[in-house]
């Protein structure tokens, strides 16, 4: 038989795209070369629809109509070559699932950020009443939703890779947070890909819709340079400067929206932090678009919970502050926990390295860094780096080990904050798993 839809990948975003898919009345086929989750696989047998695992049946593949890829899938495995070599068309789960709902589109992306912005976007729209809902990168996936349900409002974080297989897709509101090396071993290590990748958050904006950034990003103010996006421009950092809507003075934060000035004490902020500035900052734009009122703006703003793993407050131990910020994969994500440090840190760092330069964070570490523990399956790179710099540094191969280090280092005022620059697949299952024992450990100090 023929499938007119191909799923390639059984993660939630294939299975939701799967379910999605049936609904409309496609003929769909999903095929995933590991093998699935427990309970992926009970939802695509529940559901009666036809899927393989542990490889793919390259015929049936090649014959689709059309694919609906996961971003997990890079373009170089040799299934996507041939598919390539074909021309069948290959889409992202947010493309698909866009074709089915009239919802306004509020998409964030970015190197650093997306989470939480796009998590603090959602509590405000919901806490003021919108019917909203969340997708993307988090919780269940968007086509799912799309079958499922019936939202006004679409919050999404897309990832570059979602973003590389959208076509006729629209963001009304996009926000695009920053946009710092990651990724590269995906885009030919070639910086200027992953870029364009990540600028397509603007494709097929007209004059009706917005685009949030950063205007202290130095790419992104090159890319509006060029691409001259039609969407209307809503800049924001940290001091006032003519190209932004929205800023702090005299510890007060400002959003210049729809002939209306917000404003309210940045001390009161629930994120704080110089990078969780800019997420409320960007927010609060959006939230200002929507025409959210003061009263609730403010106030969303204030009471948000925070995500876990982001600079999450953990626990204090006689005297000592345990922070998680296990998301920070990346260097420049350290950089942001560390610059929001006001105490010395014994700083636990370390895992699979993606090709990091650690002379971003130097600085900042040899001012507020007591010791170093380096919790890695490989730590050389990060000996080399930075022993002689840093007072005192060791190694650990368990959360345990570092967590007694850091518990042993730190002394009564300090932070220990694990904030590690990497990602977790060494010595964990993902960044989850990594704060998860961290926090663990910690309680059981
Ligand atoms: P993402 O979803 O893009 O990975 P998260 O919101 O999960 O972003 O945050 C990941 C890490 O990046 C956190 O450790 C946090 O400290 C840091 N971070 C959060 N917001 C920003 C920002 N606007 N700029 C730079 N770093 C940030």
């Amino acid at each position: 038989m023929n499938y007119e839809l191909i799923i390639l990948g059984g993660g939630e975003s294939g299975v939701g795209s799967a379910i999605l898919a049936q609904a409309k009345g496609f003929d769909v086929f999903l095929s995933d070369s590991g093998k699935l989750k427990e309970e992926h696989r009970q939802t695509l047998i529940d559901y009666n629809i036809a899927f393989e695992e542990g490889g793919h049946t390259e015929e049936k593949i090649l014959a689709a109509h059309e694919i609906v890829k996961s971003p997990g899938i890079p373009d170089t495995v040799p299934l996507m070559q041939k598919v390539i070599a074909k021309g069948i068309h290959v889409i992202s789960e947010i493309e698909f699932a866009g074709r089915y709902t009239d919802a306004k589109m509020i998409c964030i992306t970015g190197s650093n950020g997306k989470t939480t912005t796009t998590s603090l976007i959602y509590h405000i729209l919901k806490s003021a009443g919108l019917n909203v809902g969340l997708g993307g990168n988090i919780g269940a996936s968007f086509a799912r939703k799309v079958a499922e349900k019936d939202f006004d409002y679409y919050v999404l974080e897309l990832s570059s890779f979602q973003l590389d297989n959208m076509y006729d897709f629209k963001a009304n509101i996009a926000v695009l947070m920053n946009i710092t090396p990651d990724h590269l071993d995906r885009y030919d290590h070639n910086m200027q890909n992953y870029v364009d990748a990540k600028m397509r958050i603007i494709r097929n904006q007209t004059v009706n819709d917005a685009f949030v950034y950063w205007v202290d990003d130095p790419v992104v103010t090159r890319e509006i340079e060029k691409l001259k996006p039609s969407a209307a421009l809503y800049g924001f950092c940290e001091t006032k400067k003519d190209n932004a809507c929205a800023f702090t003075d005299n510890h007060k934060i400002f959003i210049h929206a729809k002939e209306n000035v917000f404003s309210m004490e940045q001390e009161l902020l629930a994120l704080q932090g110089m990078h969780n500035l800019y997420n409320s900052l960007a927010s609060g734009i959006v939230a200002k678009l929507l025409d959210i009122t003061d009263e609730n703006l403010r106030q969303s703003l204030t009471d948000f919970r925070g995500v876990p793993h982001r600079l999450e407050k953990v626990a204090i131990v006689r005297g000592v502050q345990y922070i998680n910020d296990s998301k920070a994969t990346n260097v420049n994500s350290c950089w942001y926990a560390m610059q929001s440090m006001r105490t010395k840190v014994v700083l636990i760092l370390g895992g699979t390295d993606k090709g990091n330069d650690y002379t971003e964070i130097e600085d900042l570490v040899k001012q507020k860094a007591r010791a170093l523990i380096y919790l890695g399956a490989d730590n050389s790179k990060l000996h080399a780096f930075f022993d002689g710099k840093v007072p005192d540094t060791h190694d650990a191969h368990s959360m345990q080990e570092a967590v007694d280090k850091a518990y042993r280092l730190a002394e009564k005022g300090d932070t220990v904050l694990l904030s590690p620059c990497c990602a977790s697949f060494d010595l964990f299952k993902n960044y989850e798993d990594r704060g998860d024992q961290f926090k663990e450990c910690v309680r059981r100090l």
